[in-house]
């Protein structure tokens, strides 16, 4: 016996300096401040792989780039149900007035899980053609690459001499005029994205577009100038033409396309005796003081293409793990991205599949958790993000539980690229409390945490007085907004990390 135990206890002692020299020289992962079982055994239930499996399968050819409005939008709306009732999640029956929802809807007219409305959804067939150059030599442009239709634009079949307004700007009252001593009637306006910094006030897309509709422009392009600010070297903004809706009704709008700071180049710097970078002087002179820079080019555009304009249904899918207590959390992520427009797919697997993949992990794992949260938490597949947020916004005009017993909204887009940090805002919150979930995640080191973003899904939530935190992957995007925006650029630890802090926080606050 005693010998046994001497050689059990060398054992015993061998495995414990084995461990020992492990644990220094290969850390396991070790919580900063271990959670309870519960939530540390759901932590360890979430995997990469099935997140990046859906991913794989929203961003995929036969969901067609998940359009809002459009069929594309209630198929994806119908996978993400089947999901969310594989995963466990309670569908709560929702009333949509007289609309029917195609296979969710139940014999009296209430939905399950699927919240809807109808909405006018404007498509572009596959022939976009735009032609630029000299007026007897256009030469035709590549979609996708020089130039994107803006998606809701009218049909076009205009042609006119290109005049460029600087930043497109007319604010009369703060003595700007872009379009000063230039006439574009009858032209086609070419503006830059954004604004100079001397100009402080608001001035949408839109704004920019009804101006030059007003001058008697017959349509516009839009560039990303040569000179990027800050934040834009920062959100890794390129000169590619970007995916956009211009978010005025057709009967308002003109016919616009993105064009590429190099297309903007090229048709300023053809300008007899002119510099090869005209459009850097010019920009400079723009971002220095409120002088117009306005001059007509050489060039002509012509802009062709047919644009429909259906109604469509416009689907939110919500499911529920039911709490002993009158207060709801939500979890949120939009489903919806650009679709196939001028025949080009846009997978949206950043953007916003990786966020959508992180809600169902993290569904699956609470609902395997033995014990019923204090807080509802509520499950939303939103729709119409990218359509200036109709989705969230249907939600808030139309919520199933009180807004005011809503106690936090916690929201989730681009979770898959980046720089390996997760950039955190938060409004109604106790910084600490962010922090603090940080440090039970184990991601405490990575966390940056910031206030309010201006974009995303939360921000109908924020204005409705509810407490709300937006996670996003910190660092680049390069494939913001693009065709390139594939499964193929998403990093699987970064998704999950993205998982086991939004994990955390809903733990923290429902449970
Ligand atoms: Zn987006």
């Amino acid at each position: 016996m005693n010998s046994d135990r001497t050689i059990r206890n060398g054992w015993v002692s061998r495995i414990v300096i084995c461990l020992a020299v492990l644990l220094v020289t290969h850390p396991p992962f070790i919580f900063a401040q271990s959670p309870e079982p519960l939530l540390q055994s759901a932590i360890e239930s979430l995997s990469s792989d099935r997140m990046l499996a859906d991913i794989r399968t929203l961003s995929g050819p036969s969901f067609n780039g998940r359009q809002g409005g459009t069929k594309d939008d209630l198929k994806s709306a119908r996978w993400v149900a089947q999901e969310f009732i594989s995963a466990g999640l309670h569908l709560p029956r929702i009333r949509n007035g007289s609309l029917i929802v195609p296979l969710l809807t139940g014999k009296d007219g209430a939905a399950s899980g699927a919240m809807a409305t109808l909405v006018p959804t404007a498509t572009m067939p596959s022939d976009s053609v735009l032609r630029i150059g000299k007026t007897n030599r256009l030469a035709t442009k590549q979609p996708g690459v020089d130039y994107l239709p803006i998606f809701d634009s009218p049909s076009a079949d205009i042609q006119g001499q290109i005049v460029f307004v600087g930043y497109g700007i007319v604010d009369p009252t703060r003595g700007i005029d872009d379009y000063a001593g230039v006439d574009v009637n009858n032209g086609i306006a070419l503006f830059l994205r954004g604004k100079p910094e001397h100009y402080p006030f608001h001035f949408s897309h839109a704004d920019k577009v009804r101006i030059a509709r007003e001058r008697g422009a017959l349509g516009y392009l839009t560039a990303t100038g040569p000179i990027l600010q800050p934040y834009e070297v920062r959100r890794g903004v390129t000169g590619s033409p970007s995916a956009f809706y211009g978010q005025l009704p057709l009967e308002l709008a003109i016919p616009g396309a993105w064009i590429s700071t190099a297309l903007a180049q090229e048709i300023l710097t053809t300008l007899e005796g002119e510099l090869p970078d005209r459009l850097h002087a010019l920009q400079e002179r723009l971002n220095q003081s409120p002088s117009t820079q306005a001059v007509r080019s050489n060039q002509f555009a012509s802009l062709q293409w047919k644009t429909v304009s259906e109604e469509g249904l416009l689907i939110n899918v919500i499911g529920m793990v039911p709490g002993t207590g009158p207060e709801t959390v939500i979890v949120g992520a939009h489903r919806d991205h650009f679709g196939r427009p001028g025949g080009i797919l846009f997978p949206g697997a950043d953007d916003n599949a990786s966020g959508t993949a992180v809600i169902l992990e993290v569904a699956r794992a609470l609902t395997k958790v033995e014990q019923r949260p204090s807080r509802t938490i509520l499950f939303i597949s939103f729709s119409g993000e990218e359509r200036d947020l109709l989705g969230s916004r249907l939600y808030t005009s139309r919520p199933i539980v009180p807004l005011d017993t809503t106690k936090a909204m916690i929201n989730i887009d681009h979770a898959g690229v980046g720089n390996g940090r997760l950039t955190v805002g938060m409004t109604g919150f106790q910084k600490d409390i962010l922090l603090e979930a940080g440090k039970t995640a184990g991601v405490h080191d990575k966390v940056d945490l910031y206030g309010f973003f201006p974009g995303g899904d939360h921000v109908p939530f924020k204005e409705a007085g509810v407490p709300t935190v937006t996670v996003v992957s910190g660092g680049v995007h390069p494939h913001f907004h693009q065709p390139t925006d594939t499964v193929e650029t998403i990093d699987p630890e970064i998704l999950h990390n993205v998982a086991r802090y939004v994990l955390t926080v809903v733990w923290q606050q429902a449970y």
